[in-house]
């Protein structure tokens, strides 16, 4: 439930609205738009009296809302939010390009990556240090010596990092590194995981599980939320479907769909969307065209060799051909 205030209305009237939801007894997050101020109620609102509320003279009206999502509703919060990383902003006009592989191999690999990416105009950089692996023979990712090797490459280029936290008991590792931690797909819905990233003081990238309705990415994003954290960044990262030509579907229609009904951001991840490097810059095209706030894209000095997603890498000659031809859309768009 929202209590949304007038316009303009002073600190003083704001604490008076305040002390009364106090009163109730009931969780409040209240959030100062540019235009509008907003309390949301959560929890069991149905037996709430809130006819003293809606007599304040503070408050504009109160709204019912019938999603199960609403700190990540745009109802809650009508303007886009705007992520902050480092220098970068994601979402509220404001477009990102995460570049860099799959994984972290080796310190030349990262160093030569990051001053890569960059030149061709990225704005940060991926790697991930521990790698949910469909095999366990596949390999796991270097651990922390990953997270250090990426630390060297921020100090080197100035690009902020995203890297994964795959579980609960290396997420501190991970949260003092990145930058901006990723939350993978295939624990979008591990609840103590987003639990403990509502928890961080450091943005969050979650990725679109495998099979996830929209509802279902919000509802996760509303643990993060809910937790404290408001600086969550969705992507969509291609969905299963009865097409095994690529390894997944891009649904590109969740660009479009969040926007409607959500005021977070989201980027597109044309890479594990596709699975193939040949498809990655059309992908990243119309993610873009549909209003991406950036994308994430994988790419690797030789993915003949990578050990990780190759088929999927850009080679550097075509990551820069990407940003040259992205520039163009961007400007059109
Ligand atoms: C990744 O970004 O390397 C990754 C494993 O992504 P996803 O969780 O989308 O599969
Ligand atoms: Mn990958």
């Amino acid at each position: 439930m929202l209590v949304v205030l007038k316009p303009g209305v002073s600190g003083e009237e704001i604490g008076n609205v305040r002390r009364q939801l106090a009163a109730m007894e009931v969780e409040t997050h209240f959030i100062q738009g540019a235009t509008q101020s907003v309390f949301a109620l959560v929890g069991d609102t149905g037996k709430l009296n809130l006819a003293p509320v809606e007599a304040n003279v503070s408050v504009a009206k109160i709204v019912r809302v019938q999603q199960p999502y609403q700190l990540a509703s745009r109802a809650f919060h009508p303007e886009d939010t705007v992520v902050q990383i480092g220098h970068c902003k994601v979402g509220g006009g404001h477009k990102v390009v995460i570049a860099g592989p799959c994984s972290v191999e080796s310190e030349e690999q990262m160093l030569h990556t990051a001053s890569l990416v960059k030149d061709c105009g990225a704005n940060m950089l991926r790697g991930g240090a521990y790698k949910p692996r469909s095999s366990p023979y596949s390999f796991q990712g270097m651990g922390e010596a990953g997270l250090k090797l990426l630390a060297k490459a921020r100090e080197s280029t100035g690009l902020p990092v995203v890297t994964e936290a795959m579980c609960i008991e290396t997420f501190d590792l991970v949260e003092a590194y990145a930058d901006l931690i990723q939350i993978g797909a295939r624990n979008m819905q591990n609840f103590p995981l987003l639990k403990r990233a509502g928890k961080s003081t450091k943005p969050v990238l979650l990725k679109r599980g495998l099979s996830a309705t929209l509802e279902e990415l919000l509802m996760s994003a509303e643990y993060i939320i809910a937790g404290g954290n408001q600086n969550v960044i969705l992507c969509e990262r291609g969905i299963r479907s009865f097409d095994t030509y690529t390894r997944n579907t891009l649904d590109i229609s969740l660009v479009p769909a969040v926007k409607a009904i959500s005021h977070l951001p989201i980027i597109v991840d044309p890479s594990h969307a596709s699975g193939k490097w040949s498809l990655v810059e059309p992908l990243a095209k119309a993610a873009i065209a549909a209003g991406s706030d950036g994308l994430i894209i994988e790419v690797h000095h030789n993915p003949a060799e990578a050990l990780c997603d190759g088929a999927q890498s850009l080679k550097p000659e075509k990551f820069r051909k990407l940003m040259c031809s992205l520039k163009k859309l961007l400007a059109a768009v």
